[in-house]
C-alpha cells in the first residue's frame, strides 16, 4: 500500500510552512463547551447515532477505503458504560465522536475485514477527522494512565467533564490533560549541507534531524539553540518556525524550525548522541539508494522536515518502520 502524497511547501527556502502534517488534520468540531453538560456521558451513550471509537493496547480498529484505511465506528454497546470515556467532539451534522478505552483483558481480534492498528502504523493513511480522531484519543489515554493521582495530595482522581479533566476525590482540585512543547530542527551549514544525528537509542544507520524539550521559562527558539549547541556543540542562528503536530508518545507537541550553523564544527556530547554527520542532497540520496540509511518514518515531522530541505519525497523502499 503507497502511502498519502505529500504535499510539500516552501522547498526553495521561502518562509512557507509545512502543511497538512499526518497527525495535524483533525476536522471535528471539539464542541468543549459542551464536556460540563452533566449528562452528555450517559445521554451518548444511550444514543445509538453516537460513533464510538475503541482504543485497545494503542491499537485501534480500521478498515481499507479508498485512501487506505479508515476507522471503524460503531453504536454504543453494554461494554462501553464503565470503560474511560473521551468526548472527541462533533461533525458538521452534529453526530458526536467518543472514544473509549478498553483495558488489558479486551480482546484485540480481528472481526470481519478489520484490522488492529496503531497510529504510527496508519496515521498516514487515515481521512484528516480520522487521523485527528486517532491522535486525540490516544493522547488522552495516555494522559489518564499516567496521572491517576493528585499531584497535591496523593489521593486518587477521577475522571470528569466527559475526559477532558481528572478530578481529586480528596481535595477536589482539578487537573488538565498535558501536552509537552519539544522542538525539533532541521540545522543546515553555509554549503546548505543537513545535520543528521543517532541517538545512541536508535539501530546503526538510522539518522533524523535532532530534537528536545522545552524547559521552563525558555522561548521555543531557545530551545532550538540550546539544545543544538548541548547535543552537537553547534551555534545557530536564524531559528525560523516550520511547523508543528501533536506526537502523543506520550504527549508531545513537535514544533519544528529550520536553523542555520555559523560553524560546522560538530564536538558530540557523547549521551544523548552516538553519531552526527552533515550531508549534501547528493550524499543523502546516495546513502538511502545505497540502504545505509533508515530515515524517520512517514507520519513524522521528523521526516516531512528532511524532504522539506531535500526538495521532495524520499525513496519509499528503504525507509524504517
Ligand atoms: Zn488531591
Amino acid at each position: 500500500m503507497s502511502s498519502a502524497p505529500h504535499t510539500l511547501e516552501g522547498v526553495s527556502g521561502s518562509f512557507e510552512t509545512l502543511r497538512d502534517l499526518s497527525l495535524a488534520r483533525g476536522t471535528l468540531d471539539r464542541a468543549g463547551l459542551r464536556r460540563r453538560e452533566p449528562d452528555l456521558v450517559p445521554l451518548l451513550l444511550k444514543d445509538p447515532a453516537t460513533r464510538i471509537l475503541e482504543l485497545v493496547g494503542g491499537r485501534v480498529q480500521v478498515i481499507e477505503s479508498d485512501r487506505g484505511y479508515a476507522l471503524l465506528l460503531r453504536s454504543p454497546g453494554e461494554q462501553d458504560t464503565n470503560r474511560l470515556f473521551l468526548f472527541l467532539g462533533q461533525d458538521g451534522h452534529g453526530t458526536a465522536f467518543v472514544g473509549v478505552v478498553g483495558g488489558d483483558g479486551d480482546s484485540q481480534e480481528s472481526s470481519g475485514t478489520a484490522l488492529w492498528r496503531t497510529l504510527r502504523e496508519v496515521g498516514v493513511l487515515l481521512s484528516d477527522r480520522d487521523a485527528g480522531m486517532f491522535v486525540t484519543v490516544q493522547g488522552l489515554a495516555n494522559w489518564h494512565v499516567s496521572h491517576t493521582h493528585c499531584p497535591l495530595c496523593g489521593a486518587v482522581t477521577e475522571p470528569d467533564q466527559a475526559g477532558w479533566i481528572r478530578r481529586c476525590a480528596q481535595d477536589g482540585s482539578e487537573h488538565y490533560p498535558r501536552t509537552d512543547p519539544a522542538v525539533i530542527m532541521a540545522v543546515t551549514d553555509t554549503a546548505d549541507r543537513l545535520l543528521l544525528a543517532r541517538s545512541p537509542h536508535w539501530p546503526q544507520g538510522r539518522l533524523s534531524v535532532l530534537a528536545g524539550f522545552v524547559e521552563p521559562g525558555e522561548s521555543l527558539e531557545a530551545a532550538v539553540a540550546r539544545e543544538v549547541l548541548e547535543e552537537v556543540g553547534v551555534v545557530v542562528e536564524q531559528v525560523r518556525y516550520l511547523g508543528n503536530q501533536p506526537w502523543p508518545f506520550p504527549s508531545s507537541l513537535m514544533v519544528g524550525f529550520t536553523a542555520r550553523a555559523l560553524d560546522p564544527t560538530l564536538r558530540l556530547d557523547g549521551v544523548e548522541i552516538a553519531e552526527a554527520v552533515w550531508v549534501s542532497r547528493e550524499e543523502l540520496r546516495e546513502m538511502v539508494l545505497a540502504g545505509r540509511f533508515g530515515i524517520s518514518p512517514n507520519v513524522s515531522i521528523a521526516r516531512r522536515m528532511i524532504e522539506h530541505w531535500y526538495g521532495g519525497p524520499i525513496d519509499e523502499g528503504v525507509t524504517s518502520p
